[in-house]
Parts: structure tokens; C-alpha cells; sequence
């Protein structure tokens, strides 16, 4: 293990007080309120988040609203242009933002740097937009009328986003709206702020206009003043399920399109016939990367009869060579959680499944982490003989702790996906391509992989869950994200002889 790298000292995102970004520039508004952000690897206060007011929310949202006017007439071919730097600039400095990511979340860099790369394909993908917002056309549908449909901007639109991906899941949403021509307010978590600050003000070094992205640090306090606030037409979600159905239902109510990405329980159904070294690479792999602080990550195995004691083997045999360090340094599996109090939730559910029952086959609540005793840590956990009564398999820990439930059929297994209220991701583990194609046409769960345990889809395919995991009726980038974006006009034009012309009282007909 290399000693630990320093994080590039960027005043203002790292250190200091993380200000809002607004019109262009750093912007304090008039709230003193302020929450600490952690170095989570040492367990120090770093830096201070500024907090927003209503009323600061309200000036944020007024930004954008002017911004909207002239942005949403911009040419394709500006927005193309202000994309391509964008994307450029991020490339060029995608170590910076993966270091900030690993100095306030925790992740280790390669996983900060495996973020920032899946942020860029979406940036890849709105630079595309031309072709993106293409409309369609009918000539002649009666006789000397034409119609055609195009996609307008919906107006200034907000994203609210979680702390374990910090600059993946803002890239999800800022590009594809941007790039459709509207406006964006970007509320990220308060709990490691500094990606959302440098994603902004690298779009305004790229030459996008002052007010058309806005950064509004703060609460739950700031997310419901947004969420309610008139200029705001399209909200974007990414969280827990709980507040993910707050802002859906107080949202929609306002009048304002919605697309709400809620918590996740993501299950990986290993078959008789699967590589079950494969398999087992995939569960440590997918089960304790970055922490389990994934929605994407594999909380549940499911071992079909017999697999099941070899499995586990595998395992325990992986996950007792990782390593648990502060992820600045290289050769390091899995960094720290990302609070103490959420660490200490995670210890909770831990101590839970010991109470219902479950066999805890390796515990990682105790570990200690050299030089580093004020970290957030929590070692690799590993439940076997899990059933669907227990609440380590209902509810989302979001932490280091898999759990094996085995079952004796393909059936039973899928059933027990079913009967989870979460349909983020699933997975199947087989060699069997009949018994796959069956599993992607039956199962309950809106990304499916075949012997992939992350099936993170690609940015010009689009990324959500079914069930509790996703509230609205869009998915987040790819052509579900341009949807969300953009309203569809639709136009019917008579260019005819006027000696053809005349009153007619009757229903327009096609003739
Ligand atoms: P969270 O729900 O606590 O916070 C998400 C956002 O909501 C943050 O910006 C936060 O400031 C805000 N918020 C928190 N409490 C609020 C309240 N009471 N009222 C209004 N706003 C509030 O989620 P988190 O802990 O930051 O992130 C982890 C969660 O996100 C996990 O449940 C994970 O599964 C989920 N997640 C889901 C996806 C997905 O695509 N489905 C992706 C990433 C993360």
C-alpha cells in the first residue's frame, strides 16, 4: 500500500466554507446556517457547506428563470460547442475531481475515478443533442397540410441529488437538461459537496452562460423550498426511498413533472450451473465495493440448492484478504463510510440480523484501520441463512453487509426477487442462456444483468428501477432523459390556394 496521496488543496471545495454557485459565481446569500463535511477516512471536520435559506432558494430559482429566457433560444449548435469544452475539461482534470470525491465521500480513488469516467459518457451523450432533439415531420397528412412535432424545453428545472455518487448522479441529470435547452439548479448532498461546486464551475469555464447552471447548497429545508417553488418546472431525484416519495407526491402536487430514483435491494440469483469462481468474485465485488454504498450494489446473494456452502466459501475466502484503508492510497478495496452516524446505522442492522437469527459468518464491525483510529470504518460483513422474515432482507443498510439466503429452485429464487418491495437491479449467475432469457422476461426489476453484477446501463440507454426504487414514469438519461426534458409541440400547417378557401363550421377532416 502506497502512503496516502494528498488531496489537491482547492480553497472553497475542500477546505473552507463550500458556498452556492450562482449567476456565474461563488454566491453566500444571506443564511449563516452551515453543516460540517468529513474527511471520512479521518474522522476531521474538513470544511463547512453553506446552507440555504427560503429566501436564498427563491433568488436561485429567480436566476434561473432569467437565465431560461435567453438559454432556451440558444442555437443547437452553441449548446453543441459549450458540451464539447465541458466534456474536454472534465476529461482533462478527472483526477481532481475523483481526488475530491475520495477526500469527502470515502470511496477509493480507481472507484472515484470509475464515477467520474461514467459521468463524462453522459456529457458524451448531450453532445449529441442535435440529433437528440430531432423531430418528426408528416407531409401531405390532408390535402396541402403538413404536421410536425418537435421537443421544447421544459423551463428551469432542479436535481437533487445523494452523497455516494457526487458527481455521477449530478452528470445524469445537468447535461441532458442543459443540453435540451433549459436551465438547472443542482441541490446536491450536503454531506460531500465539493464535486457539485467544481462540476459548475468548469460548465462556466466551458463557456456556459451565467444563471443557466446554479448550485444551491443546504437541507431538507432547501429542497422543500425548491420543490414548491413556482419557477421550477421538472424535478429530478436521487435518493432514499423515503424522501424520494416525499418529493414525488409534494412535487406533483405543485404541478411540476417528477422523476424520483428511490433506495434499492439488489439480489443475485447463482444458479447450479453457474462459474461459481466468477460468481463469487462478482458478490465481493458488487457487495463491498465502495463500501456497499452503491444502489447498485449486491446486497442480497441468492444460492439455488446445491451451490450454497461452496459459495459462501468463496466468499469468506475473498473477502478476508481485502484491504480496509483510506482510499488515497493506491491498493486499497474499500475506504471508509461515509459518517460516523451512518456507519453506526450500519453497525445497527448488523447487531439486528445477529438478533434475528441469521448466521454472521464474518464481521466487520470492530475493525481497526492503522494511523487512521478516528475513521468511519466498518470491515466486510457476511450473513448466511438470511430469511424473508428478517428486516436484513427487506431493508436497505447501504453498508459493507451481505447477506446469502438459499433456496432449493430457480423458481423459489425468483420469487423471493418478487417479493422485494425495491426492483432496482437483479442479477443471474448461469451458463444457461434458455434459463437467462426466461429470468430478463420474467423478473420484477428495472435493470437486469446476465453474469454481471452491476448492470449500471449506458448513458444512451437509460438508468432506473421499478417498484420503490424509481416514482415517475422516466428513467434518467438516454432518450427517457430527453423525454423528461422537453415537452412535445405539435404543429399543423395549411399552405393553400386561396381560391380553395371558405368557411366551413364542420370538424376539421382529413381529405
Ligand atoms: P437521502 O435520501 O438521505 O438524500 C438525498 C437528497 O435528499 C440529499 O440531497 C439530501 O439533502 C436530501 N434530503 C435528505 N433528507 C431530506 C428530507 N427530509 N427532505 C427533503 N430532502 C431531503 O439519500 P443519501 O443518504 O444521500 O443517499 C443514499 C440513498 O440514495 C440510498 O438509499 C441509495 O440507494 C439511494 N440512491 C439511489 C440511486 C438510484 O438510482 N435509485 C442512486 C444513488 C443512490
Amino acid at each position: 500500500m502506497s502512503p496516502v496521496a494528498e488531496t489537491p488543496g482547492i480553497d472553497g471545495v475542500t477546505t473552507g466554507v463550500l458556498e452556492h454557485w450562482v449567476n456565474g459565481a461563488s454566491w453566500s446569500g444571506e443564511s449563516t446556517r452551515t453543516s460540517p463535511v468529513f474527511d471520512p477516512a479521518t474522522g476531521d471536520i474538513a470544511a463547512q457547506v453553506r446552507l440555504a435559506s427560503e429566501s436564498d432558494c427563491d433568488a436561485i430559482a429567480e436566476s434561473s428563470f432569467e437565465a431560461f429566457r435567453s438559454w432556451r433560444a440558444s442555437s443547437v449548435a452553441t449548446r453543441t460547442r459549450v458540451m464539447f469544452a465541458y466534456r474536454e475539461i472534465l476529461s482533462e482534470r478527472r483526477e481532481t475531481l475523483a481526488a475530491v470525491i475520495t477526500a469527502q465521500h470515502g470511496k477509493v480513488l480507481s472507484d472515484a475515478l470509475g464515477e467520474v469516467g461514467r459521468g463524462i459518457e453522459v456529457v458524451e451523450f448531450a453532445c449529441g443533442v442535435g440529433e437528440l432533439l430531432k423531430g418528426t415531420y408528416n407531409e401531405q397528412v390532408s390535402t396541402d397540410v403538413d404536421v410536425w412535432t418537435v421537443r421544447q424545453p421544459v423551463g428551469p428545472a432542479l436535481g437533487i441529488t445523494p452523497f455516494n455518487f457526487p458527481a455521477m448522479v449530478p452528470l445524469w441529470m445537468l447535461p441532458v437538461a442543459i443540453a435540451c435547452g433549459n436551465t438547472f439548479i443542482l441541490k446536491p448532498s450536503e454531506r460531500d459537496p465539493g464535486a457539485a461546486v467544481l462540476l459548475a464551475q468548469w460548465f462556466t469555464e466551458a463557456g456556459l452562460p451565467d444563471g443557466v447552471l446554479n448550485v444551491a447548497h443546504g437541507d431538507a429545508d432547501a429542497v422543500n423550498a425548491l420543490i414548491g417553488h413556482d419557477r421550477i418546472r421538472a424535478v429530478s431525484f436521487v435518493g432514499s426511498t423515503p424522501i424520494a416519495r416525499h418529493v414525488a407526491t409534494s412535487a406533483t402536487g405543485s404541478g411540476k413533472r417528477v422523476q424520483a430514483l428511490g433506495g434499492a435491494k439488489n439480489h443475485m440469483i447463482v444458479l447450479p450451473d453457474a462459474d461459481l469462481e466468477a460468481a463469487a468474485d462478482a458478490a465481493i465485488s458488487a457487495g463491498y465495493g465502495s463500501a456497499g454504498e452503491r444502489c447498485m450494489a449486491i446486497s442480497v446473494v441468492v444460492a439455488v440448492d446445491p451451490v450454497g456452502d461452496e459459495l459462501v466459501a468463496k466468499i469468506v475466502e475473498r473477502a478476508k484478504v481485502l484491504t480496509i484503508a483510506d482510499g488515497r492510497s493506491d491498493g486499497v478495496d474499500m475506504g471508509p463510510l461515509v459518517t460516523s452516524v451512518h456507519r453506526d446505522r450500519v453497525r445497527g442492522y448488523v447487531d439486528l440480523g445477529v438478533e434475528e437469527g441469521a448466521t454472521l459468518v464474518l464481521d466487520g464491525r470492530n475493525i481497526v484501520v492503522e494511523d487512521r483510529p478516528d475513521g468511519f470504518w466498518m470491515g466486510p460483513c457476511l450473513f448466511d441463512n438470511v430469511t424473508t422474515g428478517m428486516r436484513i432482507w427487506s431493508e436497505e443498510i447501504f453498508g459493507p453487509v451481505l447477506c446469502v439466503v438459499r433456496v432449493a429452485t430457480y423458481d423459489e429464487a425468483v420469487a423471493l426477487v418478487d417479493e422485494s418491495d425495491f426492483g432496482n437491479g437483479v442479477a443471474l449467475f448461469t451458463r444457461d442462456g434458455g434459463a437467462a432469457r426466461r429470468f430478463q422476461q420474467d423478473i420484477e426489476a428495472g435493470m437486469v444483468g446476465i453474469n454481471v453484477p452491476i448492470p449500471v446501463p449506458v448513458a444512451y440507454h437509460s438508468f432506473g428501477g421499478w417498484g420503490d426504487s424509481l416514482f415517475g414514469d422516466t428513467k434518467a438519461h438516454g432518450s427517457e432523459g430527453v423525454n423528461f426534458y422537453t415537452r412535445a409541440k405539435t404543429v399543423t400547417a395549411r399552405w393553400a390556394d386561396p381560391a380553395t378557401r371558405g368557411p366551413d363550421l364542420g370538424f376539421p377532416r382529413n381529405t
